[in-house]
Order: C-alpha cells, then structure tokens, then sequence
C-alpha cells in the first residue's frame, strides 16, 4: 500500500488535468485508468469524430472542385485507411497523455479503481492505496436501451472501429452524436435515417439554426422519423437488420447507432462504500468547489453530469487542482461556454437563445444573416449559412450569437470572446469588416 496526496480515478481530459496540474503543484499523485488514457475525447470522441468530420467534407469537396477547374477523376472512398489512420493519431494522443503523466511523475495504475473508503481505493489487481484526497473522473457511458435485440446495435464506442461501411445506417437520437454522425455517414454514402423520439433535433440550440440544418440534412438526403421509438431489432439471414419500430414503418437496416445521451459512469465504483451522496440521474453531486458531500473526495467532468463538454471537464480539473493543492481558489464560470455540433454543415452558439432571451430580457432586437456563401455560389451548392445576433434591447449588449455554416465553430470561438466580454452591438458595428470573408456578415448585420 502506497500513500498519496491526491489519487485520480478515470484518466480522460478532466482526469489528466487534476493530476498534471496537482503534480505541479507538488504533490504526490496516482491516477487509475481501466481503457486507455485520454478518456473519450480522445480516445473515442471529439477526436477522432473530428478526424471522420474532415476526412467525410472531402466528398463535397471533391465535388464543388470541379466548378473550380479541377479535373478531379473517378474518385472513391477506402474506409479502412481512413478508420486506422484515425486510430493511429489516436495512439499517438495516448503516448502523449501518457507521457504528460510521466513528466510530472505522477504514477498510473492501468486498471480499474473501486473506492473502499473516503481516503482508499483498491485495485483490480487487489492492492489498496490511501490518499488524501480522490477525484472521481469516471465521465459517462451512452446510454443503450432495454430493448431485445439491442445487442446488434453500435453506439459511439465501436462506430470508430467497423470493419465496413454500412450502406444503410439508423441513428437514434436528435442531438449531438446523432447529427455530427449522420453527416459523416452521408458523406461517405450511406443511407442514413434518424429517429428521434420528440419532434426536435438539438434541443438547446436556436430554432431557426436547428430549422436550418433540419433543412438541409433533408434537402441532402438525410431521412428522419420524429416521435418514434425502438420496439425490438432482429438480424435476418442475410446479416442484415429489422428494426421493428414505435410510431413510424419497420426499418431494414445494416447498422443501428444509439445516440440518445450519455449516463455518469458511478456503477460498481464504491461510492456507496465511500458514502457519497447521487442524485437523480446517478450523477455524483458535488459543490461549486467540486467537492462531494464526503470532504476528502471531489469529482469532475460528466460524471457531475453538469456540463458534458471536454473543455468544462478540463476546467474544472485546473480548478480543483489550483484550490486544492495549488492555495489558487478557484471556481469554473460556467457562463457563456460556447459549443458546435459538427454536422454537415456544422453549427455553433454562445450565449442565450432567441427563445431564451425573449423569456429572460423581455425585450430584444434579433439581426440576422442568411446568405450563400461565395464557395458555394460558385460551386453550385444550394446551401445557405444562417449567422443570428441576439441583443438586449436594454443595455445594447450582444447576448448571443448563432451561427450555421462552413467553419462556424472555428469563427464561433472568436464571438464568444465578444459575447464573454459583454461588448455591444454598436462594437461589432464600429468593427471594419474583413472583406471577403464569411465572418463579416458578423460586424455588417443591420
Ligand atoms: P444529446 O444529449 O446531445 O442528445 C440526446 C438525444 O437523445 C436527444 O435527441 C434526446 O431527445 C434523445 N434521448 C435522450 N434520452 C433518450 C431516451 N431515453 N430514449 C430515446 N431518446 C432519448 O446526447 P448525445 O448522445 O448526442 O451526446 C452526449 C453528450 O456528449 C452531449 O450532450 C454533449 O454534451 C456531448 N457531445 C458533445 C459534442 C460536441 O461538443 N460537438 C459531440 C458529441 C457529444 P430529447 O431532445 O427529446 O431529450
């Protein structure tokens, strides 16, 4: 048995960043990793989805090239050089994280972790060791359902790994991991349909932005079944699927991807054990400093269930690392974090919502863009992108921004700064535009 100052339980962004950071700071550190350290991020996650998003835009783009005077001949897609150049970064990011690990001399324990007590955890090997302090980083696991027949279908974990493309995909779910896949899946020619349960994809985001990719997926292709459900899924002798549905016509299938959320990993993990206190949908409930009800062990990332976004994991890790070990207290500000989905095209937003706005301000003055992008105009895409400005009418302040189209996270990033800082719309006014540029709708709405 070894003692510790602080012990990590689950090596994901969060994990790694608590430990790292709590190293820095002197003090003596383990973190136990059951998979692969990096966590699903970047082991099964943002980053190779990401990867698939850039290697699936080459098909649009092989296509518009054309208009563009390129030659481009017959072209075709291998799926295995794609899938195991993906996983190879993969590997790399690891030997990276691992080595971050080692550079601080923190110790990693590559198995399971289960805690015996507030200040000990045991090993699946079976060695215990003590600490004073444990941070669970356990993240959160998608969410299959209990349905016969569930076994034939994927979710997130194995879609980097088929051996084959599907011809015909069903994803279910309206959110994130559902439309960023459908996109990469249409790209690389499949059938896809999604199925959702309510008649909404991507709650959370503004209406017009999702009504906007709802448009186009369509307009690509895209199949979507609103207001059903999965009764049952059978494999059929010739391999393939029968997806016996609530709510809309039986699908056949080759593949079926569940994308309907993400439960916190806490089971078998000895909370109980250590008496730390869940709450409702099986998230560990902590404080605004991380900490559980019991004082010696914090947690972080999504398996709080707070806010299930990498950088927020990776924030909270520092600001539990800084006050804890660091005499930095420090709390994550969870206001204005901006995310995107990833779909084809992809969307982005900060702040608050037309919706949102109009039930908390009252009064507000929307501005919007909705253009072709000159890409596209050339290329003969019929694709609109949608930029959205929501302003208190009060106090002028651009409360914010939603935008739809080619590279909108990557432009996204930079409004949140405007968002975060409160500025006003007579600053994105007094902002000369950059011309040409798709950013400068940004500064030019009136
Ligand atoms: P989301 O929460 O984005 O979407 C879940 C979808 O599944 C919703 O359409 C929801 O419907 C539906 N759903 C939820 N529960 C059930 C159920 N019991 N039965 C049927 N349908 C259900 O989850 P994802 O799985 O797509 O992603 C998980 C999380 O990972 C995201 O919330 C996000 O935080 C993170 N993520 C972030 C990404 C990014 O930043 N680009 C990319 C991928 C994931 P309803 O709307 O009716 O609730």
């Amino acid at each position: 048995m070894a003692h510790y100052d602080l012990i990590v339980i689950g090596a994901g962004s969060g994990g790694v960043r608590a430990a790292r950071v709590a190293a820095a700071h002197g003090a003596k550190v383990a973190i136990a990793e059951e998979h692969r350290v990096g966590g699903t991020c970047v082991i099964r996650g943002c980053v190779p989805k990401k990867l698939l998003v850039y290697g699936a835009h080459f098909a649009e783009d092989l296509n518009d090239a054309a208009m563009f005077g390129w030659d481009v001949p017959q072209t075709s897609f291998n799926w295995p050089v794609l899938r195991d150049n993906m996983l190879a970064e993969v590997g790399r990011l690891e030997g990276l994280y691992e080595q971050t690990m080692a550079n601080h001399d923190v110790t990693i324990f590559h198995e399971r972790a289960e805690l015996v007590g507030p200040n000990e955890i045991r090993l699946a090997s079976g060695s215990s060791h003590t600490a004073r302090i444990i941070c669970v980083a356990t993240g959160a696991s998608p969410l299959m359902p209990e349905i016969p027949g569930v076994e034939h279908a994927i979710s997130s974990n194995e879609v980097f790994h088929l051996n084959e493309l599907p011809k015909r995909i069903v994803i279910a779910g309206g959110g994130y991991i559902a439309n960023e896949f459908a996109g990469i899946f249409h790209q690389f020619g499949a059938h896809v349909t999604i199925v959702n349960r309510s008649d909404a994809i991507l709650r959370g985001y503004d209406e017009q932005l999702r009504d906007r990719l709802l448009q186009i997926s369509l307009a690509k292709g895209i199949d979507f079944k609103f207001n059903s459900t999965f009764n049952a899924i059978e494999r059929q002798e010739d391999g393939s699927l029968k997806i016996d549905m609530h709510g809309c016509d039986d699908i056949s299938a080759d593949q079926v991807l569940f994308a309907s959320g993400r439960r916190p990993n806490v089971a078998g993990l000895g909370l109980d054990a250590a008496g730390v206190v869940l709450g409702d949908n099986g998230e560990i409930k902590v404080d605004a400093d991380n900490r559980t009800n019991v004082a010696s062990i914090y947690a972080i990332g999504d398996v709080t269930d707070r806010v299930q976004l990498t950088p927020v994991a990776i924030r909270e890790g520092q600001a539990f690392a800084d006050s804890v070990f660091g005499g930095k207290p420090t709390r994550v500000d969870y206001n204005c974090i901006p995310s995107a989905v990833f779909s084809h095209p992809p969307l982005a937003g900060v702040g608050m919502t037309e919706s949102e706005a109009r039930n908390k301000l009252g009064s507000v003055r929307i501005y919007t863009s909705d253009f072709r992008p000159m890409k596209n105009v050339l290329a003969g895409r019929n694709e609109r992108s949608l930029y959205k400005l929501v302003v208190d009418e009060t106090t002028d302040e651009v409360v914010g921004v939603h935008m739809i189209g080619p590279d909108a996270p990557e432009l996204l990033q930079v409004a949140a700064i405007a968002v975060k800082a409160k500025l006003k719309k007579a600053d994105f006014d007094a902002t000369v535009a950059l011309h040409p540029s798709m950013a400068e709708e940004l500064v030019l709405m009136r």
